[in-house]
């Protein structure tokens, strides 16, 4: 088996994903993965798909079913991707201390407006567009400025093992003002986000998700230097929703890092985190 062949976040139709958890883990074995992780989104604040109170239960049971099924085909791990919203829906919610996970993310993907309406800042660009009109009267700065104090509150609400792509709005946003990511403004908010997760308790992850698609990574290719220089902690994952995506853009971003003078990630293996050299 190849190393580095890993993956810890994931999603399923138990949240926004587009097959069954049962497929994603007969896709990771498939491609020669050794460890899996399915991280379902907990509760939206808008109607999207997401886990919902009455489904939590269904998710780990399903989830420890095929861990039972795969134990000799593949390391299966469970978490959660974890929105902050608010000073009540957050990773410190105690509910979510209360299931089985073996980690979860912590992440961003809602803003709200001041009259307190959620929007998806994450995912598909012409909803998002829709959107932006809709709630912020099309001030993509205010957007921006919205995420980044979001996810300020996140780092300083901790209780999450790893942090979520952290410069996420930066494809919607460029795909919305391509100008946008070398304006001044711009820059120090990422570059005051990503600094702050120096010396953090948890792991960094870097997204592969829309390399293939945008040729972004999430933190930005532009930011490796600079998570180098800071020493974080990484973790590569795919955040796949399609069955076809569960490697997708891992073996170029592990380049990346390389190229940036990057040379260990963060995998768990056997139930503990540990640092291992990239080797592609
Ligand atoms: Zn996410
Ligand atoms: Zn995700």
């Amino acid at each position: 088996m190849k190393l580095n062949h890993t993956n810890y976040h994931s999603h399923c139709d138990f949240c926004d994903g587009h097959a069954p958890m049962q497929a994603f883990v007969e896709a990771a074995v498939a491609e020669g993965l050794t460890a899996y992780g399915v991280t379902s989104h907990t509760t939206f604040p808008t109607p999207g798909k997401s886990l919902q109170p009455d489904t939590y239960k269904l998710y780990f049971d399903e989830f420890f079913r095929l861990k039972e099924l795969y134990r000799n085909r593949i390391e299966l791990y469970v978490g959660l991707e974890i929105d902050y919203l608010d000073e009540v829906r957050n990773p410190r919610l105690q509910f979510y201390g209360t299931l089985p996970t073996d980690y979860t993310i912590g992440a961003v993907h809602f803003v709200a407006n001041e009259r307190g309406e959620w929007m998806c800042t994450d995912g598909n660009h012409e909803r998002f567009r829709e959107n932006i009109a809709l709630y912020f009267g099309n001030d993509i700065r205010r957007v921006v400025e919205l995420f980044y104090a979001q996810s300020r509150c996140l780092i300083a609400c901790g209780n999450f093992d790893i942090h979520g792509h952290p410069d996420k709005i930066a494809l919607n946003a460029s795909l919305f003002d391509p100008a946008i990511l070398q304006e001044s403004w711009y820059e120090e908010l990422a570059y005051n986000h990503i600094c702050s997760l120096a010396g953090g308790d948890f792991l960094v992850e870097v997204n592969t998700k829309a390399l293939e698609q945008h040729n972004r990574i999430f933190p930005g290719i532009e930011w490796l230097p600079l998570v180098r220089r800071l020493g974080l902690k990484l973790v590569v994952n795919t955040d796949c929703h399609d069955t076809d995506k569960v490697l997708s853009g891992r073996v170029a971003t592990l380049q990346l890092l390389r190229d940036a003078g990057i040379d260990k990630v963060w995998e768990l293996h056997n139930g503990r985190w540990g640092e291992v050299e990239i080797r592609i």
